[in-house]
């Protein structure tokens, strides 16, 4: 009987794909996915530790997994991606029922650490250096949607921002070799896929010798049945003119923009290390603006970051309601390991956090609000992507600017590009009917 795989993704794009690597590696060795943990010989926890929550789910869902190993004592568990990184061997004081920890560089160790673990049952620790190349690529890749695919452009990041642990974890830039990325972006095309989304932790300070990020959006509009670009997550300082000059120049290069702000104050903007000032930002927006109307732009915004006073938030609020985000990613501030704000008061407190998040997200919420229910009434170009989530009745497709659309429709719409008019919208998703109606 073959054997099962159970995989658990925490954090961010970069990890999704990961896992995506960690199942091609399984399928390869034999291995089945498993739709939970209960029937999986493997469960690996893929983890994050960009903040404490993050990485507290992790231990909490050990706990759990050793309840079930008690029962199964052939089980193996495996916990893999940032935390592993940052806890090291000291994921295993305590806790002999973790297997395998290994780092997010160290993905393709994997069929090499199961083989030792079969040989002899001990825990086995693999962990990169800071300077180690990564896993861009493997040779199978199990992606959840045969339509749209991840492709890792870059690893790493040197920005070091204070509040960040990322650089300690990822280490430093690293950026793919183009032939390779061009290589894997024309064999996706050969089989279907219409939609790249770039990834690395700071994906637009990729560059490898004198090809630089904008270099490699244009090589990569040139493969035919590429239809739409997208990358995530850039650094506003590294949007620079060349890459702006893109917007409203390169037609498959999607209207939505990532531009993490973190925060509208330029005092907590200079102590969080960011290396833009406010005025920088919406200069940034505003030129992009110009050049693409339509751009949607979503945001990571911190709330109390130590020292930040009512006015720096009011600050950053001013900038959320000029900016009309159409998402933001909204967390409080959480002392992470290595990074240098550790060495600030962490002076806000738990509840001024919470209400200063709260009032962030109700305010985001109307902007959403209103700026979905303005695609009332339009008819919009969507990728069907899947069946919707609420109703297997219907089908959910995204617009360039990345906006969720339900709507009525058959599987064999399914990765194709279809028109639909807008009939209603919520803060999140907007609904509509295909059109022109009648089309199945
Ligand atoms: N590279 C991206 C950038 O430059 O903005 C961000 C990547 S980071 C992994 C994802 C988001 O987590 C950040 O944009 C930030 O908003 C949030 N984050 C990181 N460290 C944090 C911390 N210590 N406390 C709260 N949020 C944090
Ligand atoms: Fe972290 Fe800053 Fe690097 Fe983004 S740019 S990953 S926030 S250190």
């Amino acid at each position: 009987m073959e054997k099962k795989y159970y995989i658990e993704t925490y954090g961010c794009q970069m990890n999704v794909h990961d896992s995506e690597k960690l199942a091609g590696i399984l399928s390869k060795l034999g291995y089945e996915a498993s739709p939970n943990e209960h029937n999986a010989d493997l469960v690996l926890l893929n983890t994050c530790s960009v903040r404490e929550k993050a990485a507290q789910k992790v231990f909490t869902r050990l706990g759990q997994l050793k309840k079930l190993k008690t029962g199964k004592p052939g089980m193996a568990i495996g916990v893999c991606g940032c935390l592993a990184q940052q806890e090291k061997d000291l994921f295993f004081k305590g806790r002999p029922y973790v297997d395998l920890v290994f780092g997010p560089k160290n993905i393709s160790e994997l069929p090499a650490l199961l083989e030792e673990l079969q040989r002899e049952r001990k825990q086995l620790l693999a962990l990169s250096g800071p300077r180690q190349e990564p896993t861009f690529e493997v040779d199978t890749v199990m992606r959840d949607v045969p339509y749209k695919a991840y492709i890792t452009i870059m690893e790493g990041c040197d920005k070091f921002c204070s509040f960040c642990v990322v650089p300690f974890l990822r280490g430093r830039e690293i950026s793919r070799d183009p032939h390779s990325i061009m290589e894997e972006a024309r064999r996706l095309a050969d089989l279907g896929y219409v939609e790249i989304c770039l990834l690395g932790q700071n994906v637009n300070s990729y560059r490898h010798e004198n090809f630089d990020f904008a270099e490699l959006l244009m090589s990569l509009h040139e493969i035919p049945d590429i239809r739409r670009l997208r990358y995530t997550s850039p650094h506003p300082t590294d949007i620079n003119q060349k890459v702006m000059d893109l917007y409203g120049s390169l037609p498959k290069l999607c209207n939505n923009l990532h531009l993490p702000l973190q925060a509208g104050s330029n005092e907590v903007l200079r102590r969080m290390k960011r290396d833009y000032s406010r005025e920088d930002y919406l200069q940034k927006v505003e030129y992009i603006r110009k050049r693409c109307p339509e751009i949607a732009l979503s945001s990571d915004i911190i709330v109390g970051f130590p020292g930040e006073t009512r006015d720096d938030f009011d600050a950053t609020m001013d900038v959320v309601r000029q900016v009309e985000y159409s998402g933001v990613f909204s967390f409080k501030y959480s002392q992470r390991p290595f990074t240098s704000a550790l060495k600030l008061e962490d002076d806000v407190s738990e509840e001024e956090k919470g209400d200063r998040l709260a009032v962030l997200q109700e305010t985001q919420r109307e902007i959403q609000v209103r700026l979905n229910q303005a695609k009332i009434g339009t008819t919009q170009e969507v990728l069907v992507e899947n069946h919707s989530r609420k109703d297997a009745e219907m089908l959910m497709g995204r617009t360039t600017c990345n906006r969720s659309v339900n709507f009525e429709g058959s599987a064999e719409l399914l990765g194709k590009f279809v028109q639909v008019y807008i009939t209603s919208a919520g803060p999140n998703s907007l609904v509509g009917e295909r059109w022109p109606s009648g089309r199945h």
